[in-house]
């Protein structure tokens, strides 16, 4: 047989077949693979390091669609024409969702409220299928362009609690991306494996797994005999996340600066300024004690004391889903074995001390909480 060579480092690859784990997430998405020399797995990353892939799809004027950071550049500027947290329309009607429609600043029809929903852009229609597959396959051009080789066959991981619906909409996404979607994985099941549980024979564990995303937050529990994965409780809240950290926080700068509406909805590079600034801050302050900086001609500061204060209560409600998903398992704290953490936002020290204090226990979180499902998924 032909050896495989791979090298990541330099981007030069030969080999016949690779699968790719995909984490296609509500704000970021993400590919990994097993190295094929170290047989560990591996997040693909392009030149500068960056490894998310921002779940945004812009829309431009001449028929051009862009995929990733260039597109997150347009979410403020151009809404309408800008595609964000897809994956919450997978599988879905317009009645599933119309108590959020005020959340989705692009076009989701509204005349048959019944069949899956539609997405108005210009004047075409695209379904959330075609929407997601327009985001695997630029996370597919990128694994080619990385690992120098056609991709195929990938793993596409999913929450817990998708339904049928939305298990087989995230197979028609990939294949429609031209992937041959070999198994749907759930993200928890995946972040379990990163760490290693699951893998031995003849062992019994309980483990709940706290993810704590960009719009959303899941917590689900699992119990793992011989390698076995089953759910026996998912909770959370499908609009809770580290957007909402942002949003505290902008808010809290606006009031500073006497900033009204109106203004920022009539200047929109300031409502995108004010915008980016506070998840730059909100980030800085997951390892820093004060971030200064400033939104246009306006000085803006936080001190992580004041950040705490604001996000608070998010993190409280996260705690009380946790209760939830314990009560639904029949189980107690004292039962959990294992806590894994999950998601960019469980970076902010905050969250992580709430969740540790609460099952009472020392957390998993080594290894990078937004790469643990896609890691997993390879
Ligand atoms: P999802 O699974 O929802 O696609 P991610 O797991 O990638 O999303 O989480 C994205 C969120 O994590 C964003 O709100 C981002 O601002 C936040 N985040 C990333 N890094 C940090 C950090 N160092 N501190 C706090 N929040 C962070
Ligand atoms: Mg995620």
């Amino acid at each position: 047989m032909a050896k495989i060579r791979i090298n990541i480092a330099t981007g030069s690859l030969q080999q016949e077949e690779m699968i790719v784990g995909i984490d296609l997430g509500t704000t970021n998405s993400l590919v990994a693979i097993i190295h094929p020399e170290t047989k560990q797995p591996v997040v693909l990353k392009e030149y500068d390091g960056t490894a998310l892939v921002p779940s945004v799809v812009h829309f431009g004027e001449r028929g051009s669609i862009t995929v990733g950071d260039e597109a997150k550049k347009y979410l403020i500027t151009d809404p309408q024409n800008t595609i964000f947290s897809v994956k919450r329309l997978m599988g879905k009607s317009y009645n599933d969702i119309k108590e959020h429609s005020s959340f989705f600043t692009y076009k989701i029809l509204d005349d048959d409220t019944d069949r899956l929903v539609k997405i108005q852009l210009g004047d075409r229609f695209y379904s959330p299928i075609e929407l997601s597959s327009l985001i695997l396959k630029e996370l597919k051009n990128r694994a080619e362009h990385i690992l120098k080789t056609s991709i195929t066959r990938a793993v596409i991981t999913v929450p817990a609690y998708f339904n049928d619906a939305q298990r087989q909409a995230t197979r028609d996404a990939g294949k429609l991306a031209g992937l041959d979607v070999l198994r749907i994985v759930n993200e928890p099941t995946a972040a379990s494996l990163a760490y290693g549980l699951g893998m031995k024979k003849e062992e019994t564990k309980t483990v709940a797994v706290y993810d704590l995303g960009g719009g959303t937050f899941d917590i689900s529990i699992l119990r793992i005999t011989n390698g076995i994965f089953e759910v026996l409780s998912t909770n959370g809240d499908t609009y809770l996340g580290g957007d909402d950290f942002d949003s505290a926080i902008a808010i809290h700068w606006q009031n500073q600066l006497n900033i009204s509406d109106d203004q920022l909805r009539n200047d929109k590079s300031l409502a995108q300024s004010l915008r980016l600034r506070a998840e730059e801050a909100k980030i800085f302050l997951s390892s820093h004690s004060d971030f200064n900086s400033s939104v246009g001609d306006h000085i803006v500061g936080l001190k992580k004391d004041k950040f705490e204060n604001l996000v608070r209560s998010f993190v409280e409600r996260t705690i009380s889903c946790c209760k939830n998903a314990l009560q639904d398992a029949e189980l107690s704290v004292a039962d959990i074995d294992e806590v894994i953490m999950v998601g960019g936002s469980t970076r902010v020290p905050l969250v992580k001390e709430m969740v540790s204090e609460f099952f009472k226990k020392s957390l998993h979180d080594s290894m990078n909480p937004d790469e643990v499902v896609a890691l997993g998924a390879a």
